[in-house]
């Protein structure tokens, strides 16, 4: 988380650019407050929370356990909270020339849906 937002200052923003970050074995650290705008996703930065997996899954790798669990409790969480559905849920590269996440989104809003039944 440190070093994310030393990365984030490098590159100009205020502070680590995402609103939650999820460490490698699911420890969920907060970054920015929702009620500011991110620095997560260009040309979506203003209405959406960005959510940061820590972790290398470019190569189709799934997320290990804990830290999957923690994702889908975090998202599903934001989803009640916000009144939002499966079809506002998106992997950074739906949306921007990236692979990140890497893992298939689809995979996400598939467990999101049998968590949240939105
Ligand atoms: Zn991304």
């Amino acid at each position: 988380m440190e070093k994310i937002d030393e990365w984030h200052k490098e590159r100009g923003f205020s502070e680590v650019g995402y609103h939650y970050v999820i460490q490698a074995g699911g420890l969920v650290r907060l970054g920015r407050k929702v009620a500011q705008i991110g620095a997560h996703c260009k040309g979506h930065n203003s209405d959406s929370i960005g959510v940061c997996v820590v972790g290398s899954f470019e190569d189709g790798t799934p997320v290990p356990g804990s830290q999957w669990v923690a994702l889908v409790s975090v998202v599903s969480d934001l989803m009640r909270q916000y009144g939002l559905s499966v079809r506002d849920v998106y992997g950074h590269k739906e949306l921007g020339n990236t692979l990140c996440p890497g893992f298939d989104p689809v995979v996400l809003r598939e467990a999101l849906a049998d968590e949240c039944e939105v």
